[in-house]
């Protein structure tokens, strides 16, 4: 099979849906892989590299989509590219097709084969493919607020560990699923004191057994959560309510009782963000302050950390596409329920239910 590489045309996205290493891989297995020139550049790989791995470089996303069995990338498709995508061709990326009805009619009317990664599923209902950038944002998320806590970002002045004789930071997070799980995982490692709330008692009976001493999983009530945000140095927001917008859990209300200098990263604010004064904000001016609250709500933190999240999406997205490539998408469908889970729109008709409803579409 020829497989495009394409370069990100979404503004500020640096990532690339390939490595090298993964072309040498479709390329063992005898699949021909062309890459847009400078495609890998955001995320630091040279087209040299590309080359060395057995790529094909060309000039133009016309030439991929011109000569590409399955195209790949890692956000949506741009208007500008919905002319390119041919009939029969599979287009194997982020779609997120249900908050998009004009991208969704355009695939519709392209007749291509649409798999998208996130709807790829296991069957434990866990989405191999969103996991890894929860991964990498609940990573960043105690990052990110280990800096807004220094006083030239407005944070309280307080370092995460503390040093000896000074007590560490109380970091609560709130959620404890990847995000959460992640961003207490390195809190803890810093030193700090962490609380993690929940309202999922075995998930909370999981991070009881799995987080260090410095970490106290919580069930989380209304009660609860707001005498822990009270007392916190750092919150990290990180629920999520499948298929819904976030629960506002931290009210505007509870702000003035919060220290002065705490910080808040609301990593769910890409589902609207779970406090009431959140709003989004982007990596060129990520932070504001609310009754002396530091707020952090950037949408694409993985964004930031371009390589790593580039190479932690490819290692999961590389299997799928192997398998895609190997198999045609027919076969491939028929003996991996996952990949048939990610099948959106085929040959001009809605195969996901969410996207079929979302735009009263027959499905
Ligand atoms: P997840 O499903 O793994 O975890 C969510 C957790 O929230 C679950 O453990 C659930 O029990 C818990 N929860 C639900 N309602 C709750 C409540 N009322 N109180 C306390 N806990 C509650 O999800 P995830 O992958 O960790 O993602 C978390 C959020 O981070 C999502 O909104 C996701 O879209 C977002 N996210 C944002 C970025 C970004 O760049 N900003 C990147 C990745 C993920």
């Amino acid at each position: 099979m020829k497989i495009g590489v394409l370069k990100e045309v979404k503004v500020m996205e640096n990532r690339v849906c390939m490595i090298p290493t993964g072309v040498a891989t479709m390329v063992a297995n005898r699949h021909q892989v062309l890459v847009e020139t400078g495609a890998g550049a955001g995320a630091g790989f040279a087209d040299d590299e590309y080359r060395a791995a057995g790529a094909t470089i060309v000039e133009t996303p016309g030439e991929v989509y011109g000569a590409c069995d399955m195209i790949m990338h890692v956000k949506e498709p741009q208007p500008s590219e919905y002319e390119s995508i041919r009939e029969n061709q599979i287009v194997f990326t982020y779609l997120h097709l249900a908050a998009d009805e004009r991208q969704t009619r355009a695939l519709i009317t392209a007749r291509s084969v649409n798999i998208a990664y996130e709807t790829i599923e296991k069957k434990n209902g866990s989405l191999p493919l969103l996991v890894p950038m929860s991964e990498v944002a609940g990573r960043m998320a105690t990052q990110v607020g280990a800096r807004c806590l220094e006083m030239p970002q407005g944070g309280r002045g307080v370092l995460l560990g503390g040093v000896k004789g000074v007590a560490p930071a109380t970091v609560v997070v709130i959620g404890g699923g990847v995000v959460g799980y992640n961003a207490a995982k390195m809190a803890c490692g810093l030193g700090a004191l962490v609380y993690i709330l929940d309202t999922n008692l075995e998930r909370l009976a999981y991070l009881d057994d799995i987080m260090p001493a410095n970490c106290l999983p919580v069930m989380s009530n209304p009660a609860l959560l707001r005498e822990y945000v009270t007392k916190a140095d750092l919150v990290i927001g990180a629920v999520l309510i499948p298929g819904a917008k976030a629960p506002k859990l931290i009210t505007r209300d509870m702000l003035p009782a919060m220290k002065d200098g705490s910080v808040i990263v609301d990593v769910a604010i890409d589902q609207g963000g779970c406090a009431e004064t959140s709003k989004p904000t982007t990596h060129a001016d990520p932070t504001f302050v609310v009754d002396g609250v530091v707020h952090y709500c950037v949408t694409n933190m993985p964004g930031a950390v371009a390589r790593t999240s580039t190479i932690a999406l490819t290692n999961a997205t590389l299997p799928y596409a192997l398998e895609i490539a190997n198999k045609g998408w027919k076969k491939a469908m028929q003996e991996n329920e996952e990949i048939k889970k990610g099948a959106n729109v085929i040959h001009g008709a809605v195969t996901y239910q969410a996207v079929a409803e979302a735009f009263e579409l027959a499905y």
